[in-house]
């Protein structure tokens, strides 16, 4: 069997949101599961549209997710000879032809169409003229006469059949002499020896027309999966107005990679009942049978879940080299990698966003923290002081080292003062963190030490007085 070819080919028009890089990874997924190729490539045809910016950040964004290409990036701008040349030949061979029809023209032979309730198309002008290529003139492919019918085998939705009116004698090079996307896609995967196209469902209106092409040109074209795309809760197809964003700005809302691609995998594929997979295991088990053929909704919630789920499971260390970026305001260089590792353990738990657990443990980063007003108010009260000036003297004759026994020592103070362990905790918890939320209070009284505590404890006085 020869190597299985996929790629994908994002226009670079806009960042990569979540339609895209779903298209993304399952081509990925299937050019990895079969030992293939993923290819790269931007079709950035369309020069008003297409920017620079937005190929950085959709090489970034795949970057990001994991999601390494085996060629490329090409860019079709870059390949205009191509076209040309493979123009120039349908051209020789008779399947293409040139057009001198205006715009205008067309456009007024359009309308007339629409009015008289028919399907616009090339009304054939130019078909038998035999004008030989000229500034002005377009190319336009010669749909055989003989056609009845379009025919192709979707993997996934099988055959699809098209009446031959479907395809009119459509343009390959515009006047400028730049190709239509279909003449470039054809092209393209042509000559990059791609085997599968994977792509959204909207191509499939498209699909006829490419397969004319590859006919035209002698050329076995390659294996389509019109994967269905993917909508918003309320059924429309996706976009900001359901809150789905770009997949960095996912990446600055604090979403690991791990849980968006996971997320991605999920809208509209399954393996069992299975929700979570690495991408590793997602090579493993990707198959194009186990894609559903109903759209997938895009569900927010689902996809937060995920992420508290994968900042929960992963380890600390892969944790920390994705959280560092929103630490930067914290001087996280006085402290180790291994405390750094260790205050997160009791965070993961708690937070479903890297930027919520930034958050969360900010008070082991800095040394002078600010106590909320609403919690101070609180929790701080002349009633709790005499037992806050005794903890200060015991400090030294705590365990420090040991979470139970902290905790015995602490409900051994506050029974001795009869107070609620759950009083003296909160005004503690709110002395060392600021916040009446926080880990664990004796996880976090071992982790900031001794000389930390007594300094805090110290300054809750302070308030108190
Ligand atoms: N540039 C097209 C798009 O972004 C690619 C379509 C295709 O996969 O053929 O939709």
């Amino acid at each position: 069997m020869s190597e299985i070819v996929t790629r994908f080919p994002p226009s670079p028009t806009g960042h990569l949101h979540l339609g895209g890089a779903r298209t993304a990874l399952f081509n990925f997924l299937f050019a990895r599961h079969n030992r293939g190729k993923f290819i790269l490539r931007f079709e950035d045809t369309d020069k008003e549209r297409s920017k620079e910016e937005y190929v950085d950040s959709i090489i970034e964004a795949l970057n990001w997710l994991g999601l390494h290409w085996d060629e490329g990036p090409y860019f079709q701008s870059k390949r205009l000879e191509i076209y040309e040349e493979y123009a120039k030949r349908l051209y020789s061979e008779g399947k293409a032809y040139y057009c001198e029809c205006s715009k205008e023209e067309l456009e007024a032979k359009r309308k007339a169409q629409l009015e008289r309730g028919i399907k616009p198309h090339y009304d054939g002008t130019c078909r038998e003229k035999g004008l030989p290529p000229g500034s002005g003139r377009a190319l336009r492919i010669k749909i055989p006469e003989e056609i009845t019918e379009i025919v192709f085998e979707d993997l996934l939705r099988g055959k699809i059949v098209f009446p031959p009116d479907e395809v009119d004698d459509f343009i390959l090079l515009r006047s400028d002499g730049t190709p239509t996307y279909q003449f470039a896609v054809v092209i393209d995967d042509l000559t990059m020896g791609v085997t599968h196209v994977i792509r959204g469902d909207d191509h499939i209106s498209n699909t006829p027309k490419q397969l004319m092409i590859y006919q035209a040109l002698g050329a076995k074209p390659p294996q389509f999966a019109h994967i269905p795309m993917v909508l918003g809760p309320d059924g429309a197809r996706l976009s900001k107005r359901h809150g789905a964003r770009s997949i960095l700005e996912y990446r600055e809302e604090g979403y690991l990679p791990q849980a968006v691609l996971n997320y991605l995998a999920r809208l509209g594929w399954g393996y069992g009942d299975q929700e979570y997979f690495n991408l590793k295991e997602l090579i493993e088990k990707f198959d194009l049978s186990r894609v559903n053929l109903s759209p997938a909704r895009f569900d927010p919630e689902k996809m937060l879940a995920f992420n508290a789920y994968w900042i929960k499971t992963l380890d600390s260390s892969e944790i920390l080299k994705h959280l560092k970026p929103f630490l930067k305001s914290y001087p996280i260089e006085k402290y180790s990698e291994e405390y750094l590792k260790t205050i997160l353990e009791g965070v993961k738990p708690r937070v479903k966003t890297l930027k919520e657990m930034a958050e969360m443990i900010d008070f082991y980063l800095l040394e002078e923290i600010e106590l909320d007003e609403k919690a101070k108010e609180k929790y701080l009260t002349p009633k709790i002081k005499s037992l806050l000036e005794r903890l200060i003297i015991d400090l030294d004759s705590l365990s420090f080292d040991d979470e139970k026994k902290l905790e015995e020592e602490f409900r051994a103070l506050a029974e001795e003062s009869g107070v609620k362990l759950k009083d003296l905790a909160q005004a503690v918890r709110v002395a060392l963190t600021g916040k009446t939320i926080s880990p664990p209070l004796f996880e976090v009284i071992k982790n900031l030490g001794k000389e930390r505590v007594r300094i805090r404890l110290k300054k809750a006085l302070e308030f108190i007085n």
